[in-house]
């Protein structure tokens, strides 16, 4: 898919770089609920440049848990 010349701008200003894994400053097909999380867009998606999810024993979804998670700062009362 080809980025309209203005947003590749945009994104190359924030010095975002656009990859096969991340486009328009998100990884694709991620979608992310944790809003308080300070990689988190405040929509759907992770703006991380990669995430590690964990733990190696896990053996439901219930489990698991992204362990790139960082508190945002902003967002604590
Ligand atoms: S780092 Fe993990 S918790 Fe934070 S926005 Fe990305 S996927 Fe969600």
């Amino acid at each position: 898919m080809e980025i309209p010349r203005g947003i590749r701008e945009a994104i190359q200003k924030d010095g975002m770089q656009m990859n096969d894994k991340k486009c328009c400053g998100h990884i694709k097909g991620v979608v992310c609920d944790v809003k308080n999380c300070a990689y988190h867009d405040g929509e759907t998606r992770c703006t991380a440049g990669e995430i590690t999810v964990g733990p190696t024993y896990a053996s439901t979804s219930h489990d698991t848990a992204c362990a790139t998670f960082k508190p945002n700062e902003d967002m604590k009362g």
